[in-house]
């Protein structure tokens, strides 16, 4: 049965509560003007479509889909496409207004948006999913553009969805702009435009995020052990990423189950499993453990990078890590946060951890403005800089507002949004 869900729920509405709540707490402690603050607190567009799809067995089917724009101040909309049931109004705008946080955090040229369809993909076959991305595409219209939205993959879509975006929206232009076009998505395949390194960009930079935070407390990684939640874009190469770097992941958690293994789970040997099963359970060389064992596990570093609000209240009184590195948007409830930071362990928190792919979509939309292509190092290698360059913002800014370093990084990025809002002006 098709499931139309109504366009809030309880959850969604929670999670923007939670994000107007983060901000008002930021823009309280910069004393942000009033003006700047009434505008921030809604998105600028909240678009929604429903479209009807044929299935393979004939039937046709109608689809709901998202699109909230929060804040173009700094530049295009940029945010990404989720394609999940729980998806609604509530839980995208709250996404949404994170993303402009982030943009700005990471000093890209771009404003926050994000979007999604509620669906489960796993259900749909090949074809099916195509229909529902070109359609879905289709029924923006003009609402996003290479120098107006710019989507990206987020859960439950990947390259291959942003491809049939970008081929859509060329066909239904005009001839002469088809080239210069190709920019209206990033996180493609590197054959139609994408850039090396964008697939691993988003857990790579949550691991160099990772490295500066220990290097700055004079701790070696090496040797050091992981629980991963979330084996999907961001924690598949994170873990890859960490494993480069010394680390031992030795729990892991997703849709399906957890696992654990005290001698370590290679990555690559665990990502063939979950390409050929869809998830971690049933992994041969570990042991199936219960959702809140994971989180209790004895290890250096938690990375949650699945969905939100899994570090709550309930959990975060077990949790063993030291450092806490948010792969995922709001994985850490307020309360959450409070209990960690209280017991001292640390919080790299998501606006910061998980920047990397947003950073490396504007090195892709880059090469396309330019028709160029970096290589891997020169992506990698600008990759860290940008999220360094972020991180000792963030430092300093802790120091000097004596706050925790999730309301430094708000800190950093409101300031920033300020300061362009006051020179523009607000007009008419
Ligand atoms: P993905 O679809 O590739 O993977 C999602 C993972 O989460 C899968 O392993 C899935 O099994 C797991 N998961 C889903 N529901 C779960 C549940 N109820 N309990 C436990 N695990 C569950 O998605 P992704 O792109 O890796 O995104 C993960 C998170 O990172 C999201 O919060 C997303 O917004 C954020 N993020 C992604 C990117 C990106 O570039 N892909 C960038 C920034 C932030």
């Amino acid at each position: 049965m098709p499931t139309r869900r109504s366009q809030d729920t309880d959850a969604g509405d929670a999670l923007f509560e939670t994000a107007v709540e983060q901000f008002d707490a930021a823009a309280d402690l910069i004393g942000l003007d009033d003006k700047i603050r009434t505008i921030l607190r809604s998105p600028k567009n909240e678009i929604i479509v429903s479209f009807p799809v044929e299935m393979d067995d004939g039937t046709l089917r109608m689809f709901r889909g998202y699109r909230v724009q929060h804040s173009d101040i700094l530049g295009p909309f940029k945010g990404g496409l989720r394609f999940s049931p729980d998806v609604d109004l509530g839980e995208v705008k709250a996404l949404a207004m994170w993303m402009t946080w982030k943009t700005s955090l990471a000093n890209v040229p771009f404003g926050g948006a994000k979007g999604g369809i509620a669906f489960n993909p796993r259900e749909h076959s090949d074809g099916e999913l195509q229909r529902i991305v070109r359609r879905f595409t289709h029924a923006l219209g003009s609402n996003i553009g290479p120098e107006h939205d710019i989507p990206a993959p987020d859960i439950g879509s990947n390259a291959q969805a942003m491809v049939w975006m970008m081929d859509t929206y060329l066909n239904a232009g005009g001839m002469g702009d088809r080239q210069n076009t190709r920019r209206v998505v990033t996180g493609k395949t590197i054959e139609t435009g994408g850039s090396v390194g964008r697939d691993k960009a988003t857990g790579q930079g949550a691991a160099f995020v990772l490295a500066h935070h220990f290097e700055q407390i004079n701790r070696d990684l090496r040797g050091t052990t992981a629980a991963i939640q979330g084996f999907g874009n961001v924690g598949e190469h994170c873990a890859r990423a960490m494993a480069r770097m010394g680390v031992t992941m030795t729990h892991v958690a997703d849709h399906t189950g957890a696992i654990m293994n005290g001698h370590g789970i290679d990555p690559e040997r665990l990502w063939e499993h979950t390409s050929r099963h869809g998830g971690v359970a049933g992994f041969g060389d570990a042991d199936e453990i219960d959702v809140e064992e994971f989180f209790s596990a004895d290890v250096d570093i938690l990375v949650p990078a699945a969905i939100e609000n899994q570090i709550t209240e309930e959990r975060a009184p077990n949790v063993k890590a030291s450092v806490v590195v948010e792969g995922a948007n709001g994985p850490t409830s307020v309360r959450g946060e409070e209990i960690l930071i209280d017991r001292g362990i640390e919080i790299l928190p998501d606006v910061l951890a998980n920047a990397g792919g947003v950073t490396v979509s504007y090195f892709e939309w880059l090469q396309n403005k330019m028709s160029a292509r970096w290589r891997l190092a020169q992506v990698d290698d600008e990759l860290r800089r940008y999220l360094w360059e972020a991180a000792d913002q963030i430092e300093e800014e802790k120091k000097r507002l004596a706050c925790s370093r999730r309301e430094a990084a708000y800190a950093v990025a409101l300031n920033r949004i300020g300061t362009v809002f006051a020179q523009r002006g607000i007009w008419p």
